[in-house]
């Protein structure tokens, strides 16, 4: 897998799932922006062990559920790399309730972050891709509860779903432009995301995963990493992630 002379921007890579996809495209060559909101010692982190390996990456601080800021990332990426070939819709949060609890706020946030983003980043990086006329990879991080639905998250699995219905009809807009669109389904990772729910759900969970385990970032960031190199013929899917969580 070679993305040599290629940059990519992963939002929400200081951390968890964004940090390994940040790590596997650099070791297949590509160019990284480490997009973080609040954590900048983090995202300093994951620079410095690409640096280290000879990589070559910026951080860039922005909140994706802000346009301008979300233009601004994509534009830094341009001037520090001079091209965009990669866009990975990775930045999300969860605010679990079951609906009857579940405040304004709490649906709001997570529509905002996990879906709003992705059209963010999206809108701001077509006219580059367009202009570049090179083609062009996106992938968006979405959740297997965006397909099956899960109690204690209709905010999230309303935004996630709503990921995978954009995904597949930006597929249709690009396909014509060489720029796949595709979407990959995690399942129950273990990240920091994850690391409060108590034991008593994390054991209930890989009871009902077939391979036993939970998953780990770089279960879902080679699933990534191989989207992101391939010809661009695989698009408009949705790749669950999920050790056969659900099926
Ligand atoms: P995580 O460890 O909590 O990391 C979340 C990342 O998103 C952090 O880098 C954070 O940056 C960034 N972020 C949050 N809000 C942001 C904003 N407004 N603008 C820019 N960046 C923002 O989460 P994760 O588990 O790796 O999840 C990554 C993606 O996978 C999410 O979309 C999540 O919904 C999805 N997913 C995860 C699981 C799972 O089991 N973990 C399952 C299915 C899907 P800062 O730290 O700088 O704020």
């Amino acid at each position: 897998m070679d993305l040599e002379g290629k940059t990519a921007v992963v939002t929400g890579a200081s951390r968890g799932i964004g940090r390994a996809t940040a790590l596997y495209l650099s070791r297949a060559g590509a160019s990284v922006v480490i997009n973080y909101s609040s954590n900048q010692a983090a995202a300093e982190e994951v620079r410095d062990i690409i640096l280290s390996e000879g990589g070559a990456a910026e951080i860039f601080k922005a909140d994706v559920t802000d346009y301008s800021q979300s233009e601004g990332l994509i534009q830094g990426a341009i001037d520090q790399f001079k091209r965009i070939d990669i866009l990975i819709n990775n930045a999300g949060i969860t605010r679990d309730n079951l609906l009857a609890r579940m405040k304004a706020e709490e649906w709001q946030e997570v529509i905002d972050t996990n879906l709003n983003g992705v059209y963010n980043c999206c809108r701001a990086v077509l006219r580059p891709l367009l202009k570049q006329k090179s083609g062009g990879r996106i992938i968006n991080v979405a959740s297997v509860a965006g397909i099956h639905g899960n109690a204690g998250q209709a905010n999230y699995a309303a935004a996630k779903g709503g990921v995978i219905a954009f995904t597949r009809t930006l597929a249709k807009e690009l396909g014509s432009r060489n720029i796949s669109v595709n979407a990959v389904a995690p399942g129950f990772i273990e990240t920091e995301m994850t690391a409060r729910l108590s034991d008593q759900v994390k054991e209930q969970a890989v009871d009902r995963i077939s391979l036993g385990r939970l998953g780990k970032p770089e279960d879902v960031a080679e699933v990534i990493l191989f989207l992101a190199s391939s010809s661009g013929y695989v698009t408009g899917q949705v790749i669950p992630v999920d050790g056969c969580l659900v099926m």
